[in-house]
């Protein structure tokens, strides 16, 4: 029998009549991609002109059908309305707000376009005048990104794009009934920036703006009441930040205000607990309350104590931000005495919206049985919701024993497989302290590197990868798919190699790079030489606008069957006497980037990495590499939205960097990279980290955020990026002059390097071959003027 929500209805009723209760089961929201990433291709042809708008639509159109009817047959009640989303969510809200940016020409009172919504995004549409786009960034700690709304004093809002109410009346007239999802006013302003608001998120004079914002919110619900909405999803994920006291005020008087309107209120949060915010939040006047127990199951007693007696509760049971089978014995257990207090007015729910999972399992035809079997994607826990209301329902039907029983096996199955556990992994975790994860003294080791690699001042390097042309690109395919043997492969690969080395050498720079032609992406290419990964077919998650990342699994302990890199960097320093530097990504890099097992702390998986990339380490300085460079361009993202949690992830985090680069002896230098430039708050674990060089993003910010370095007295080596590599621009030689010296103002000259913000692999040669040459150049002025 199909699980459609017609038959919910009649169980339903048949439960009510036996005096008991069927669970409500709902969902925040769904991912808009499609399952072969239509929207993207769809958006893409969009804006290459190869697709009219009315086509674009359909595609739309169709994609939300098509998922509203995936959770409908679920049993979802209320399907989502107002999740999909062309580029971003935030930005279709920013849109529907009338907040578009001057520079956009807006005319005042007109419908928001599409396009005018797609230049907000990415700066340019098929019609309408480039602009700058609007900044991008990550959405809470996830790897989605969001368009950032601009503010300004005395800004008015109003209703300006009608695509909620559209959807709505679509939904509808699919036979669904519908809870539309908005973000919250407060949300939206703690989202928001302008120049004339501080930096910080928590800015007390955007505040000022809700008069003016929630007259539209106020319009926007009585709209929906008038189709015929019964509840509406109103996300403020930023409960579960910490929130200064202007805030925790603001929301008493929004949604006091908000309360008067005809319909009733979801205020959904998720991405962590309430916390300090939990007593109030759960008294606000509204219809109902969903919290995350994925990420924070203590809540569930407290926020119960707090509800009051009218309110429902959105329990969020099945974790929306991995792609594990659900223990639905232990939500079953968790939520029994939620169900018994509560009855009808239990909900349940993924912890957030599916948007962070891939679309459906069942087109991973390249995962084994058993893997498959320990996965669920946002289909699945759709599924699993299902069995789980039937389950906390006390009487479930045969076929949902039976798919009880199954999910249980499979979890059990997973447990004891010995694909995850490795006792060679085991042992060397358990004798972990005695590991070594110290140093000589910086000073004495820059003394022992400077001997023997006798660099100049200003020494000058990259960051790593060089142009990925679609020759290389093309290399990799045919190797993989087998039209491309191994020797014609390694043979090719060399060549490109060799042309990095031999254009470095031309260039004059000091620390070269093999150019990582071989790898894909920093962290896959990792991941598929170690044991423990499982790469999908199509496990595609949104990460901004039309780009999709398709995450590894790591699901079984971490270890490396052979060394990675280093046949690759050993040839290329086999071919010149300057230094090569060898080329890791980081343990928290990789962590932080893959879909992690649930079955152990994250620090514990990430101990595992660091361990392995130890032994590449060791491998790489034996093989005669004397600079090693780990890349941690993520390893800020992975702090903590709460400050309480920021000490122990920092220390972990900090450790594993320590374990995987202190193997080597002190003459050895070892290089970190991290591409972005916001340390204030995390200087002193970025010294911990004790590498010999960082190099960090700078260039558009004016070396102003070395001002963290400077106030912290920062002890190593450090090479400041001077061009951005965003960009084709090539860039002045003075230009990058008159930064080095800014920088040199700032930090001793002799602790400076030069080199790009990041690596190159998204540059064309004839651009990269100018800029480095004009940086090698600056660095020659620097010498020479020091
Ligand atoms: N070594 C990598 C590269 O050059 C670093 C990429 C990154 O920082 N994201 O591409
Ligand atoms: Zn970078």
């Amino acid at each position: 029998m199909e699980w459609s929500a017609d038959n919910i209805a009649l169980i339903e009723n048949s439960l009510r009549k036996g005096g008991l209760t069927m669970t409500t089961i709902h969902n925040l929201g769904f991912p808009r991609i499609g399952v072969q990433r239509e929207l993207k291709h769809a958006v893409e042809a969009y804006w290459a002109g190869k697709q009219d708008a009315a086509a674009l639509e359909n595609v739309g159109r169709e994609l939300r059908a098509r998922h509203w009817q995936v959770q409908a047959s679920a049993g979802v009640a209320h399907v989502p309305v107002g999740d999909f989303a062309w580029y971003d969510q935030i930005l279709e809200w920013t849109t529907t707000l009338g907040a578009v940016p001057a520079r956009f020409g807006q005319p005042e009172g007109a419908p928001v376009s599409l396009d005018t919504l797609f230049r907000m995004g990415r700066g340019r549409a098929p019609t309408g005048t480039p602009a700058a786009a609007c900044e991008m960034t990550k959405w809470f700690d996830t790897n989605y990104h969001y368009i950032v709304p601009e503010l300004t004093p005395g800004q008015t809002f109003r209703i300006a794009r009608e695509s909620l109410f559209d959807q709505v009346r679509e939904a509808q007239a699919l036979g669904h009934d519908v809870k539309p999802v908005i973000p919250g006013p407060l949300t939206w302003l703690w989202l928001g920036k302008g120049d004339s608001f501080g930096a910080g998120a928590g800015d007390e004079g955007k505040l000022a703006l809700l008069e003016a914002l929630l007259p539209v919110y106020e319009d926007v619900l009585a709209r929906l009441a008038k189709l015929g909405v019964a509840w509406v999803q109103v996300d403020e994920p930023v409960l579960v930040l910490d929130l200064p006291p202007a805030w925790k005020q603001a929301f008493q008087a929004v949604y006091a205000r908000l309360a008067a309107s005809p319909v009733k209120l979801l205020l959904a949060t998720y991405f962590g607990g309430l916390r300090d915010n939990l007593q109030w939040a759960a008294a606000l006047p509204v219809a109902g309350l969903h919290v995350d127990l994925v990420r924070a199951p203590d809540q569930l007693q407290p926020v119960l104590a707090a509800l009051g007696k009218d309110k429902v509760l959105s329990a969020g049971v099945i974790n929306g931000r991995n792609i594990w089978r659900a223990d639905l014995d232990a939500a079953q257990a968790l939520l029994a005495p939620a169900a018994a207090a509560l009855g009808e007015r239990l909900w349940v729910a993924p912890s957030c919206s599916l948007l962070h999972v891939p679309v459906d399992l069942a087109k991973e035809s390249g995962l084994d049985a058993e893997l498959r079997g320990w996965l669920s994607f946002a289909t699945q826990k759709l599924d699993e919701l299902s069995l789980l209301a039937r389950a906390l329902g006390g009487s479930p039907d045969p076929a949902a024993q039976r798919a009880l029983a199954a999910q249980r096996d499979a979890l059990a199955a997973r447990r004891q497989s010995p694909r995850i556990h490795n006792p060679a992994v085991a042992a060397r975790l358990a004798k972990i302290q005695a590991v070594s994860r110290d140093r000589a003294p910086f000073a004495e080791r820059i003394a022992a590197q400077q001997a023997a690699l006798s660099l100049p001042a200003y020494p000058t390097t990259t960051i790593g990868s060089f142009p990925q042309t679609a020759e290389i690109r093309g290399l990799r395919r045919d190797w993989k798919s087998g039209a491309l043997g191994d020797a014609a492969y390694e043979e090719a690969i060399r060549a490109e190699i060799e042309r990095v080395v031999r254009f470095q050498e031309k260039a004059g720079l000091d620390v070269l790079v093999h150019g990582e032609p071989e790898r894909n992406d920093m962290v896959e290419y990792f991941g598929e030489l170690l044991a423990g990964f499982a790469f999908t077919q199509n496990g595609w998650v949104q990460s901004y606008g039309s780009r999709c990342v398709k995450p590894p699994i790591i699901f079984g302990d971490v270890a490396r069957p052979a060394p990675m890199t280093v046949g690759w960097s050993a040839y290329a320093q086999s071919l010149t006497s300057k230094p090569m530097k060898g080329m890791l990504t980081g343990p928290v890099t990789i962590l932080q980037w893959s879909f992690v097992r649930d079955d152990q702390p994250r620090q514990e998986t990430c101990r595992q990495l660091a361990l392995a990339l130890r032994d590449e380490v060791v491998d790489l300085e034996q093989a005669g590499i004397r600079v090693i460079q780990i890349d941690e361009p993520a390893f800020r993202e992975g702090l903590p939205l709460r400050r309480d949690d920021w000490r122990a992830y920092l220390d972990w985090a900090v450790d594993c960097f320590r374990l995987s680069t202190a193997g080597v002896r002190d003459d050895t230098q070892i290089h970190t990279h991290m591409c972005y430039s916001e340390f204030n708050d995390i200087i002193a674990s970025i010294a911990a980290m004790d590498a010999d060089v960082i190099t960090i993003e700078t260039s558009r910010s004016n070396m102003e955020l070395l001002e963290a370095f400077e106030d912290f007295s920062y002890p190593n080596d450090i090479g400041p990026g001077v061009y951005d590599i965003h960009s084709p621009n090539v860039p002045e030689v003075d230009w990058m002059v008159g930064l080095m010296k800014k920088a040199a103002s700032r930090l001793p000259k002799e602790r400076l390097w030069v080199n790009p913000d990041c690596g190159l692999k998204t540059r064309a040669w004839p651009e990269t071959e100018a800029a480095l040459a004009s940086m090698v150049e600056a660095a020659r002025q620097l010498r020479q003027a020091a």
